[in-house]
């Protein structure tokens, strides 16, 4: 970890230093207020700071007021130096936002102990940080595939139907349900069936372009969004995507598979709605699996 000292005294500065890098950190040294604030101001900056209470250009406390202004998941442990004994100093440094204090001259052993504190303290705060963008993530994502799932897909297609009817551009959906898939799971088994949403996901996730989406909806069922200018023609996009399926080789543990989908089309006219465009889109599924499947049939044709 790294530590950003700030100390206009040469010989605590200097000794402040000596005990940190012996004990293995990596030490920024500054010797003026606004060097520290620009050196914490800074991506990356270290993660602890030692600041002095008098400092040429910005006070100690100066700094630790607008440090604590910057908005971060990760704030910075602040330990203030004060002269020993003064306690409104160091009521008034740790009302500024900073986290501990060590009294001027300070005792390396307990420079060391209060060091090690903080670190504990900012990398607690770093797992929090990661655990809770994995929540974030797994919030959202379908386990198994990676894709965007059911709640989060379908929160994105409201989003495009909004954008597309701003816009007055258009919105067109695939529904994509694997045909007969219970079978591969009763011939090959169910992990080798998840092999197979793998590998569907793969060619989905090829088939796009920037701007579409793909969600699990559920079970072997996948949802395409694909926004574009009005005029665009989609079937055939679509119509090319159910061949490339079908023509692809899944590699799964029971070894290479062929699958086919079917793909009910919709698209956004007026006043759709995430139900009535899903619904369309369902129908038209239905309907591909009632003209024999591996095909792409558009609503209302
Ligand atoms: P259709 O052509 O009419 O769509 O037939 P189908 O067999 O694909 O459809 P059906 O709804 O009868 O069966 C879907 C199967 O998908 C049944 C279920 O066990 C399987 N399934 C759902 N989720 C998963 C999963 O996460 N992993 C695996 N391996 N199978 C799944
Ligand atoms: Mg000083
Ligand atoms: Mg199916
Ligand atoms: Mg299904």
């Amino acid at each position: 970890m790294r530590i950003l000292i700030a100390e206009d005294d040469f010989t605590s500065r200097t000794m402040l230093a000596g005990v940190l890098k012996k004990s293995g950190y990596e030490v920024v040294e500054t010797i003026n207020g606004s060097a520290a604030w620009e050196a914490m101001r800074q991506p990356g900056a270290p993660g602890l700071a030692i600041l002095d209470w008098m400092m040429p250009e910005l006070d100690g406390p100066e700094v630790v007021r607008r440090i604590r202004g910057v908005e971060t998941d990760q704030p910075p442990y602040i330990i203030m130096l004060t002269s020993k004994g003064d306690k409104s100093d160091i009521i008034a440094g740790l009302d500024a936002g900073a986290n501990d204090y060590l009294a001027k001259p300070f005792d390396a052993g307990e420079l060391r102990a209060r060091v090690e504190v903080g670190r504990r303290m900012v990398e607690m705060q770093a797992e929090l940080v990661k655990s809770k963008a994995t929540l974030a993530h797994q919030a959202g994502h379908d386990s198994l595939t990676g894709l965007l799932n059911r709640r989060a897909i379908l929160e994105r297609l409201h989003e495009e139907l909004v954008r597309a009817r701003r816009e007055g551009d258009l919105l067109a959906i695939g529904m994509c349900d694997i045909d007969h898939f219970k079978q591969v799971n009763d011939t090959y088994g169910h992990q080798t069936g998840d092999d197979v949403l793998c590998g569907l996901t793969q060619i989905l996730s090829e088939s796009l372009r920037e701007y579409d989406s793909v969600g699990r909806m559920g079970g072997e069922e996948f949802l395409v969004i694909m926004p574009m200018k009005s005029g665009a023609d989609y079937t055939s996009r679509l119509d090319r995507l159910c061949g490339r399926i079908s023509e692809s080789k899944i590699t799964t543990r029971s070894g290479e598979l062929s699958i086919t989908v079917s793909i009910g089309v919709a698209s956004a006219a007026g006043e759709s709605t995430v139900d009535t465009i899903l619904e369309a889109a369902d129908t038209a599924l239905y309907g591909a699996k009632n003209e024999g499947r591996n095909r792409v049939v558009h609503d209302g044709r």
